[in-house]
Parts: structure tokens; sequence; C-alpha cells
């Protein structure tokens, strides 16, 4: 805490002080050692380089990894979500329940085929669904309820599970972000039908890019196959014959990628420990900071911290009128301290131009498609998403190896110098 106490004294960087997080502390995500070199620079030699035996192989451990009967290794986290849409049988018409604070694509997914997000509020506590308002969401077109792990902390899936039973919907699990989060100690990607995670530069599994869908269900792996190629049917056992048999898409991953997230994986487990031992010390050193309201982690639902969330207290701070403004300030504040802060999503899903102002194929389909029914994405349903959007910063991967306990420290006393000083922004 020695830290904090000449924090407490000391002018904001900002103001010209010296700032609590000297440069060049924060390594940069993901480490990369030996083992990332050798198994690209093989991939490279070995000559196959659309989806190759890294690609068969990355899949089948990321499978393992995860406990799931099957993977299929995609170019995107997005393309993984589309195949997840795909192979439950959502199309034209169809309506996807889906929560009003994510990532856009969580939502464009929906409409890539033909379908519709109707979206549900957050629980503003846990960021997530409010799974309390999913069930008030169900129509007679709803077929899929597509969860979030948002930040890495596990949905409630047992509060889902129970709708989707009574309702007969498929479940869809966007676990992105959710790389060995757990609900009730299993991990995320098993307790839907289907699920996608990403493997993008700032995930904690990274590949560049990329992505992986995984399910246990055979008939699920094959629909979500013939999108992810062309159309075709064909099984990696079966000898592939060219033909469409329906409309699909190119959404494989490539055998360098594949070498990249394979090495990767080696060490995931050791990163998920690290990063959830630096959560844990940034949250024990940030209790009690004025103005902030701390991530909470519900029981049963386990949290991987991808993002640890800050939320400013507007009323605690005084600034109820123009909360962005002063949320911005707040965040500059902070990376001027060198804490790299960042706004995460400026919208919530909904006020996206996409949804107001229905571009999607054209002509206003697919909400103006015979077989829809009239949606409503007016702003006020989403009271919660819009208080969260409008007052959080974040800090997406300082919390990763290489940092450690010392960068936690000094990011925390970065942190708390800032809040101390809120009233002189
Ligand atoms: C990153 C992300 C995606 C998309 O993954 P890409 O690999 O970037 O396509 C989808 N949903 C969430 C919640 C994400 O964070």
């Amino acid at each position: 805490m020695q830290a904090t106490i000449t924090a407490e004294s000391a002018t904001l960087a900002i103001h010209g002080g010296t700032p609590a997080v000297p440069p060049g502390t924060i390594g940069k995500w993901p480490p990369i050692d030996e083992l990332d070199r050798r198994m690209v620079l093989d991939s490279l030699a070995g000559g196959k380089h659309a989806f190759g035996p890294n690609a068969e192989a990355f899949q089948a451990e990321f499978a393992a990894w995860n406990g799931n009967r099957y993977g299929i290794a995609a170019n995107s986290g997005t393309a993984a979500l589309h195949m997840c849409v795909a192979a439950c049988g959502c199309g034209a018409g169809d309506e996807v329940i889906v929560p009003a604070y994510t990532w856009s694509s969580s939502a464009t997914c929906i409409l890539h085929h033909n379908a519709i997000p109707v979206f549900v509020d957050i629980d503003f506590d846990t960021m997530n669904i409010d799974t309390d308002r999913i069930e008030a969401a169900v129509t007679p077109r709803t077929r899929a309820i597509l969860v979030v792990h948002l930040h890495g902390l596990a949905v409630d899936m047992d509060a889902v599970r129970r709708v989707a039973e009574r309702h007969n919907l498929r479940v869809i699990e966007d676990a992105c972000q959710a790389h060995g989060a757990t609900f009730r100690g299993r991990k995320v990607g098993t307790w839907g039908d289907c699920a996608a995670f990403s493997s993008n530069q700032n995930k904690c599994l990274c590949s560049g890019d990329g992505g992986m869908f995984v399910t246990d269900d055979e008939a699920l792996w094959r629909k979500a196959k013939m999108l992810w190629s062309f159309g075709e049917t064909r099984t990696p056992s079966e000898s592939r014959d060219y033909h469409a048999y329906a409309m699909g898409w190119m959404y494989r991953m490539n055998d360098l990628t594949a070498a990249f997230g394979r090495a990767q994986l080696t060490k995931l487990d050791g990163y998920l420990e690290q990063q959830k031992a630096n959560a844990a010390a940034l949250t024990e050193l940030l209790a009690g900071a004025p103005g902030l309201i701390l991530p909470t982690v519900p029981d049963g639902c386990g949290h991987n911290w991808y993002n640890y969330v800050l939320r400013f207290d507007m009323a605690e701070l005084g600034h109820g009128h123009e909360p962005r403004r002063f949320r911005d300030t707040i965040a500059e504040a902070m990376r001027a301290e060198g804490v790299p802060v960042s706004v995460w999503q400026q919208f919530i899903l909904p006020a996206m131009t996409v949804f107001q102002a229905r571009n999607g194929y054209g002509k206003g389909c697919p909400w103006a498609c015979a077989h829809a029914r009239a949606v409503d994405y007016s702003l006020e349903q989403y009271p919660a998403a819009r208080r969260h959007c409008d007052t959080h910063a974040c800090l997406v991967t300082a919390l990763r190896p290489p940092n450690d306990a010392r960068a936690v420290e000094l990011v925390a006393a970065g942190i708390r110098k800032v809040m101390e000083h809120a009233g002189r922004l």
C-alpha cells in the first residue's frame, strides 16, 4: 500500500504530476516464445497453408481442452457464431434473444442468417443478460437464446436453460471472451447446444484472428460444417464431392494461424491463472476507492477476467448530468497516469445504426420479410445497459501475462490516485 499513500499527495499526471505507472511497465499481449516461433515456422515449411494439419489438430485440441465432443476451427469468432445460428436452424422470420449490451457481432450474426435479434436488457451488477427478463421476450417466433459470457463472466446457465426448456428453444453461447470461465464448476461452451470462441488479438487465446465452433451434438456439428465450407456436407472422414447442397460460406482457418493458436493453447491455463490472480489482487487494492463500482461475481458464476470493468458512481462523484463526458475525463486522467483503460463500447447494440435504420439486406429485410413479426428497438427498454455503457471504463490486457503483481500494484495506485482526486477534474 506504500504506492497508494504516496499517490494521494501527488499531483495528477494530467495536471503535470508524475505518472503512477512508469512508461514501459505494462508488457504487451500475448507473450511470444520459442514454441510459438517454432510451430509457426514448421507450418510455413510444411507447405499446407489452407486448412492443414495444424488446423485439424487445433480444433481437436481445443474441443478436448474445453470438454466438447466436436470443434471446428473457423477464421473468426463471428464466423463461429454465424455457424451456431445456422446450425440451430434459425432462419427467415425467426427471432433470437440476445443481450442489449455486447459486441456488435453477437447480434449481427443473427442477421447473417436472415433471422431477427430481439434485445433484452442487462443486469447492471453482472453486466450480462438479465435472466429474469428473458422469458418476457419469448414469442411464438423465438427460436434460440444467444447468451454472451461478457467480459469473461459466466451467465447463470440454469436460469437460461429453464426458460429454453419451457419454450423449446435452442441455447447458443457466445464464449468469445470467456475461455476457461465456468458455471457451477463446468466450463462455458458446454452448457448450451453449441458455442463460439474467438482467438482474435485481444482474446485470452490469441491466434491473430480466428474462431472456434464447439458442440457435443453430431447433427449440429454437421450443419455447422456445411456453412463453414461452401455448403458442402462432407465430414473429415469422407472425401469431398465439391457440391453445394445449400448456401455456404468460406469460414475455414488457415494453417499458420492454427499453428500460432495451438502454441498459445499450451500456455492458456497458465495465462488464465495469472490473470485471475491479478484481478483478485486489483479488487483487493481498489476496495473502498471513492466513486468506484467494482465488478461482482455471483455464486456459481466463474470469471476468467478477460476484461476488468470499472464503473463510476456518478451520484457519489457529484456528476449526474453528463456521465459520458465525465467518464471520458476520468479515463483520460487514468491513461495519463499510465493506466491503459479504454471505453469498451460507446453504444448499446439496439442504438447502433444497423438496428435503428434497419440496414440489413436492403428494402427493410430481414425485418420486413413476410415471415417476420414487427420488433421494437426503442432505447427506453434498456436502462441498465445504457447506464453501464455511459459510466464504464476497463482494462483489457493490462492484467494478463507478462504483467504480474508488481504491475497490478502500480495500476491500482494510478486508479486510486485519479479517483481520490476526481473532484479536481
Ligand atoms: C470478439 C468478440 C466476438 C467476435 O469475435 P471475432 O473473432 O472478432 O469475430 C463476438 N462476441 C464477443 C462477445 C466478442 O468479444
